[in-house]
């Protein structure tokens, strides 16, 4: 990053590049940690020129790209490309560590049959996708792969960890022993995983967070709090209409215990499913009784222990996000590693300061999690070191690569986890969970201490 607070990066360096701040600089960021101690204000970020957006002030500098250079893409893409759309690169993009067909060439790595993309329909989702479908906008722009800069096709040794390495790996994420591998707490730590951001990675980061706790010995229960019900669909549990789920348990009282569901194939997880009956929560809650705190209590009536219970919030700061960070202790935020990462932050801490001022003392924003990290760029970096300068060690050390395992895997009902245990998705998800397992422990010793 220069001093004046840009980041070095060739879509804004050049002449005419000049940055559209007003709209996307991180001003007025003096965020509470939560801490107690003085704000801090990290340096401006500066928008990036991206896209094909006109910019206003001037045209676009594409004088300053070199030539072998791709042309910039939209930092956000790549989350809603279809999983196996034929790519228009015979390398990898966008962070897929590994691509498909990798273990084509590569017997003797334990990957589960039906995980195999090649076997399976192109779909996301649920949604078939024709094999023909073009690419999505943006891909046609790009030029030929032999133009590209190897920052932007990394070589498969780069990405991929050895075979050996990755086949051990995948055992010891599963566990197959069943053994307490991951250091339990001595209470149950609820943890509210909320940014008010849409698809920064609550979802997948709730869903691979506890099922890698389960694998591990810990008895874990997820609360899907997003009508969307994508960690349900993340877990395989069934959440169509007409099924019992967290709606009847906040509008209706309905105790947990009756809509919580055991999930298929790992046996310490539970889940209460989202339906869509709960897109009118929301509104509903307005004139229910202690209508802040209504999971709050249906948590704290459950009858089972779990070591963990984890709420996936929606991507809104509502009331049932407002529920969710009554219940919690800790609240985990997951932070993209792109463009904007930062944005709206400090909304979701003021509202948590304002939540622990009013109705739950004992809150704390205790982890944050970047995901989607894609080390090819230097703007992951950039963001990785903002991040970890203004929240410190509640950034836990294990980083979410961007890796296109972990986007495939909700589409056959699985985590990361399961789907492909060597992945390196499924590895950085173990070691936080792992991470987060053992910091509990060290705080529930310096508790006691
Ligand atoms: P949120 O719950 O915050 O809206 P999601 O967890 O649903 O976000 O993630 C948004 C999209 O990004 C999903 O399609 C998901 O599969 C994908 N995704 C999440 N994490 C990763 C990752 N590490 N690598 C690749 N894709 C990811
Ligand atoms: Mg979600």
């Amino acid at each position: 990053m220069h001093d004046d607070g840009r980041y070095d990066d060739p879509r804004v360096t050049g002449p005419g590049a000049d940055p559209v701040s007003r709209e996307t600089s991180y001003q007025g960021w003096p965020v509470d940690d939560g801490s107690g101690g003085p704000a801090t204000t990290p340096p401006d970020y500066h928008p990036l020129v991206h896209g094909d957006e006109p910019v206003a002030g001037g045209p676009r500098p594409t004088s300053s790209v070199p030539a072998n250079v791709p042309p910039a893409r939209d930092p956000h893409e790549g989350t809603g490309r279809p999983v196996n759309a034929p790519s228009p690169h015979p390398a990898p993009v966008h962070g897929d560590a590994a691509g498909p067909g990798r273990y084509e060439s590569q017997p003797g790595t334990a990957v589960p049959q039906q995980a195999t993309p090649q076997a399976a329909p192109d779909r996301v989702a649920g949604v078939v996708v024709p094999s023909d479908t073009p690419p999505g906008p943006g891909y046609g722009a790009e030029p030929a792969a032999s133009t590209y800069v190897s920052r932007e096709t990394p070589t498969r040794e780069e990405d991929d960890p050895p075979l050996a390495m990755e086949a051990m790996r995948a055992v010891q994420i599963l566990n197959p022993s069943g053994e307490v591998t991951m250091p339990r707490p001595d209470r149950t730590r609820v943890m509210c995983v909320a940014n008010q951001k849409g698809g920064v990675g609550k979802t997948t980061t709730t869903v691979n967070l506890a099922v890698a706790l389960a694998l591990h010995g810990n008895r874990v229960l997820v609360v899907d709090l997003d009508p969307q019900g994508n960690a349900s669909t993340g877990l395989n549990v069934p959440h169509h209409t007409g099924v019992p789920d967290v709606y009847d348990c906040l509008i209706n009282g309905v105790p947990l215990e009756e809509v919580a569901q055991g999930v298929e194939g790992i046996p310490n997880l539970w889940c209460v499913p989202a339906t869509i009956d709960l897109a009118g929560a929301e509104i509903e809650l307005v004139s229910v009784v202690a209508r802040e705190s209504r999971l709050a209590r249906a948590i704290a009536a459950y009858p089972g222990h779990f070591d963990y219970v984890f709420i996936d919030c929606p991507p809104s700061l509502g009331l049932l996000t407002v529920n969710a960070l009554v219940a919690a202790q800790e609240v985990l935020i997951p932070i993209q590693c792109e463009y904007y990462a930062l944005e709206g932050l400090n909304q979701l801490i003021n509202n948590i300061n304002l939540v622990r001022q009013h109705l739950n003392p004992r809150l704390e924003v205790s982890t944050i999690l970047l995901t989607m990290y894609d080390r090819r760029t230097r703007l992951a970096d950039a963001v990785e070191q903002d991040v970890r300068n203004h929240f410190g060690d509640k950034v836990l050390q294990a980083v979410i690569p961007r890796n296109v395992r972990v986007s495939e895997a909700p589409s056959y009902g699985q985590s990361v986890m399961t789907y492909d245990p060597g992945s390196r998705g499924a590895t950085s998800y173990f070691e936080a969970a792992q991470e987060i397992a053992e910091r509990g422990v060290r705080e529930s010793v310096s508790r006691n201490a």
